[in-house]
């Protein structure tokens, strides 16, 4: 066997722990004689197993009884469009901060279903800092205010919860879920795609204040509505039992790694080991981003010569170091330090960038 230090943005590493259990499940698991994937979501093992994930993810996110725990399908990007028809009638506005790509597909996918008023955007900045929250122009009457925490293509991060008074705040959590505590009575509404921080793809996990699910008003088929959803269990038709199991698997590793409080400071101790390689190469290595929106999760850096990047590419991949190169509308690189990703995986990537940057000149 021949793992690799993973640094993909999505679809990411998975703890090996949790690769493994699932290894030693496949064919019989859990005593059915059959493999999870092999079995009905309405059978008594998968209902317990699903419980128990959700009952898990409360417990590490100490999530309040009065929101939904959710587990759906249509990757965050189907939800950038159902977020607004089950939120707010047609006539309504909402409030979307733009602060990098995702921030920006969710404007666009949320337009035909209400007003959008961009209430702040840092486009103009190339999305190297984060929109000051003394500029936003919010609207109290909007139905919601959208953000998005953390930028997986841009890099930026805001590391602190916006204060948006009696407005619902709903939070693109993809990229940072589970990787600190955090505030649940803060938000109206989180969502993310599992790819990242959770399990496989094809999985997203929404966290809804209940109150809200009652807001639904347009005409729409049930499939779409996330009330529908809750009452069913989040098993209205057939749920990707596979993901929500690997999900489950990867909730019980956080809770025996010391949850969330133990992610943060591996998580900070990372991002803080490759930020200063990079800001102490003497600019061979450099982070274009304003220092208080760096981003924990997703590190971008660029070479101080482009010519370089080809080899830079070829030999961290030979080196076992995977999936470095950034994002194609932006080029350089991009680590992705999600919590799967152990601080080994960094301290061979720094050592790696500072014998290239001896051996490159
Ligand atoms: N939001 C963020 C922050 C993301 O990083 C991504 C995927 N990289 C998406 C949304 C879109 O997710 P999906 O492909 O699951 O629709």
């Amino acid at each position: 066997m021949n793992r690799v230090w993973n640094f993909s943005a999505g679809p990411a590493a998975l703890p090996p722990a949790v690769l493994e259990r699932a290894q030693r499940e496949l064919l019989d698991w859990n005593g059915s004689g059959a493999s999870v994937m092999e079995q009905s979501h309405r059978g008594k093992r998968f209902i317990a197993m699903a419980e128990q994930a959700e009952a898990d993810l409360r417990a590490l996110m100490d999530i309040p009884a009065d929101y939904a725990v959710l587990f759906l399908q249509g990757g965050a990007t189907q939800h950038f469009a159902q977020i607004p028809m089950n939120l707010a009638g047609p006539g309504d506005s909402a409030d979307y901060i733009v602060s990098g790509h995702w921030s920006a597909k969710a404007v666009s996918e949320a337009g035909p279903y209400l007003h959008v008023n961009v209430a702040a955007s840092s486009v103009a900045d190339d999305y190297l800092m984060l929109p000051a929250r003394d500029n936003w122009q919010l609207d109290p009457n909007a139905a919601y205010v959208h953000y998005t925490p953390n930028e997986t293509i841009h890099g930026v991060e805001f590391h602190e919860v916006p204060e948006v008074g009696a407005v619902p705040l709903v939070a693109d959590l993809s990229s940072n879920i589970l990787s600190e505590p955090l505030d649940v009575n803060r938000f109206g509404l989180i969502y993310a795609g599992a790819q990242k921080n959770i399990g496989p793809s094809g999985l997203v996990v929404m966290i809804i204040r209940r109150d809200l699910l009652q807001r639904a008003g347009r005409p729409m088929a049930k499939i779409f509505r996330y009330a529908e959803h809750a009452a069913a269990g989040s098993m209205l038709n057939t749920p990707n039992t596979w993901g929500w199991y690997l999900s489950g698997l990867t909730f019980q590793w956080l809770l025996g790694q010391g949850g969330l409080e133990a992610m943060a400071k591996l998580n900070h101790a990372k991002a803080d080991a490759l930020y200063q390689a990079i800001d102490g190469s003497g600019g061979y290595y450099r982070n274009p981003i304003d220092l208080a929106a760096r981003s924990r999760m997703n590190v971008r850096f660029e070479l101080h010569d482009t010519a370089l990047d080809a080899a830079f590419l070829q030999e961290t991949e030979a080196a076992g170091l995977l999936a470095l190169k950034g994002h194609k509308a932006l080029g350089g690189m991009r680590a992705s330090l999600y919590n799967a990703v152990p601080l080994a995986a960094v301290e061979a990537l720094v050592e790696f960038m500072r014998d290239f940057a001896r051996r490159h000149g």
